[in-house]
């Protein structure tokens, strides 16, 4: 099963990928997180993809494609992956279906998370996420249980540099040029289903679930009117 989580910074897309994937035994492929840990490990990778995260740009194709066509050919992915922040735009989408099309596979199911423009800047700008193991916190809607430190495993809590301001605005600019493309091409082939991203986490997660697990596009109010 290869499903794709799609939708803007700020959507939920890690959050809900992150459910998604516990709850349906599948694994979780997040291309940002992948950046940040070569990032942070110092590998040629991470200094690649540095500026162009730190502007809140798309890291090049060439790049992004390798990185993650090398990853879903390794054996511990067994053909179960929810992929999170991939593609993003619509050279990778053809990369991704010609890799798995060589292999007999394609892609079962496009979840577009929808969530309107002034819910996403709230949620950028008030997101912290862990330096350990990335799980994201929000300083009102979801704040660790102890002040900086993650529930989950203790690591310390940070403000990505590209949630800043200015990085949030290119990003949601960058979005809607090169992402929103996406919306169509997977509309063409019957995959995306869309999904309402605002809520609670679980209710969302609850939405999400049921379609995958096979009921139709559930239909939601125009937010970018
Ligand atoms: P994210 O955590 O998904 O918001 O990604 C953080 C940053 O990593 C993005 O702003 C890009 O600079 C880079 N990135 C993540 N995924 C991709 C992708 N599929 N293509 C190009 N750049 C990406």
């Amino acid at each position: 099963m290869y499903i794709i989580f799609l939708g803007a910074p700020g959507a939920g897309k890690g959050t809900q990928a992150a459910n998604a994937a516990r709850q349906l035994n599948l694994v979780h492929l997040a291309t940002g997180d992948l950046f940040r840990q070569a990032l942070e490990q110092g590998t040629a990778l991470g200094l690649q993809a540095k500026s162009y995260m730190e502007k809140g740009t798309l890291v090049p194709d060439e790049i992004t494609i390798r990185m993650v066509l090398e990853r879903i050919s390794a054996p511990d992915l067994k053909s179960r992956v929810v992929f999170d922040g991939f593609p993003r735009n619509r050279k990778q989408a053809e990369a991704l279906d010609k890799a798995l099309a060589g292999q007999g596979k394609a892609i079962d199911k496009v979840m577009y998370i929808n969530v309107s423009e002034k819910e996403l800047v709230r949620r950028l700008s008030g997101r912290w996420s862990c330096h350990k193991c990335q799980t994201p916190y929000h300083i009102t809607d979801a704040p660790p249980k102890i002040q900086g430190r993650c529930d989950r495993c203790g690591g310390e809590l940070y403000q990505r540099s590209d949630d800043t301001a200015e990085a949030v605005k290119r990003r949601l600019q960058v979005y809607f040029a090169e992402t929103t493309p996406l919306i169509d091409y997977y509309s063409r082939s019957n995959k995306l289903v869309e999904i309402d991203g605002e809520g609670e986490v679980a209710e969302v997660t609850e939405r999400l679930i049921a379609a995958i697990a096979g009921e139709k596009s559930v239909p939601v109010r125009q937010k970018w009117a």
